[in-house]
């Protein structure tokens, strides 16, 4: 008999642990190739669920919708849509939701989302749209009965000028009715230890599931670290940087690295892993296989 089928809110409410994969929407048909190939390698795992992330223009978005709905209609896997407020009117919000129910997603989750073109630009809302991610959890909430996840800062939100109130404003967004959390990418267990136990200290005690990017190329990740502020530790930007030019041994440096930091998080009571994959999952597969968390 098969197992009941259970929501991504009651997997996690669970305790089971948790681990998962983000991809994108490729643009070109050798990176749609690719993305399906990633897929159907994640796919004998069992994931809990493999995200996909939201673009900031008209055609990457129809893209994202286009591969939420084939992920849950041709693989076995659980799909998240990422879905961000910036550029959308809350009518056009209501459509994706509703586009998103109509094709058997249920897991979103719901960002605000940064200016378009200068990701550092002022933060201008849509006339008719919404402010900040804590309304689109609302929405959603209000509109269907979907597993809401939204974002965690270890490092603090870029434009936040302390902690205190990123995690008030995290706070609110878990009030509005976000079931759970996935962080930036962070390259230091301390800085998701301490929200994690701010978060819990204001008195929201949802899952956050902290993202692992594997860090395995000097170039791709000092850029990604730049966007996203995310602190890059020296020594292993040197290392990585010493090792250009051999992609096994960036690969080994960066999973050893990974592992070793995931396997702190998951001691100290991480309830699982998201893997920035970039469509190419052979390093979160091996730091999967070297945690082997089941
Ligand atoms: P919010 O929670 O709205 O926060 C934005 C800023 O406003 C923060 O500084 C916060 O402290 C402040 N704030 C929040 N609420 C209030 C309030 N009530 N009053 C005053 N200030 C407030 N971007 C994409 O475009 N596509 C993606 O697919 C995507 N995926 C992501 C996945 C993850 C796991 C993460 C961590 C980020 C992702 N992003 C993505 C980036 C994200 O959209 C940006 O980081 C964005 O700037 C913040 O989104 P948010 O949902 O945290 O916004």
């Amino acid at each position: 008999m098969c197992a009941p089928y259970r929501t991504l809110r009651e997997t996690l409410a669970a305790g089971d642990l948790s681990f998962s994969f983000e991809l994108f929407p490729p643009r070109t048909e050798a990176g749609e190739q690719n993305l399906w190939e990633t897929i159907r390698r994640v796919e004998p795992y069992a994931p809990t669920f493999v995200s996909v992330t939201y673009g900031a223009g008209g055609s990457s978005r129809e893209r994202t919708v286009g591969l939420t709905d084939r992920i849950a209609g041709e693989t076995i896997l659980r799909p998240v849509a990422h879905l961000t407020a910036v550029g959308h009117s809350v009518a056009e919000l209501r459509r994706l939701i509703g586009q998103y129910a109509d094709a058997g997603v249920t897991d979103v989750l719901a960002l605000r989302g940064d200016p378009p073109g200068d990701p550092r630009g002022p933060w201008v809302p849509e006339p008719d749209g919404l402010r900040y991610a804590c309304e689109l959890v609302a929405l959603i909430r209000e509109s269907c009965d979907f597993s809401i996840g939204v974002a965690a800062f270890p490092e603090h939100h870029p434009r936040s000028t302390d902690g205190e109130s990123d995690v008030r404003h995290f706070v609110t967004k878990c009030r509005a009715g976000a079931d759970y959390a996935i962080t930036q990418m962070f390259f230091d267990a301390e800085d998701y230890l301490r929200l994690r136990d701010r978060v819990s200290a204001a008195g929201c005690d949802i899952p956050i599931i902290p993202e692992i990017m594997p860090a395995t190329d000097f170039r791709q990740v000092r850029r990604f670290a730049e966007l996203s502020d995310a602190r890059f530790p020296e020594l292993l930007a040197q290392r990585l940087e010493a090792a250009q030019g051999d992609a096994a041994a960036g690969r080994r440096i960066g999973v050893d690295y990974a592992t070793a930091m995931a396997q702190r998080l998951l001691n100290e009571g991480a309830p699982g892993l998201h893997y920035i994959t970039l469509n190419r999952p052979t390093a979160a597969l091996e730091i999967h296989h070297a945690l082997a968390p089941r």
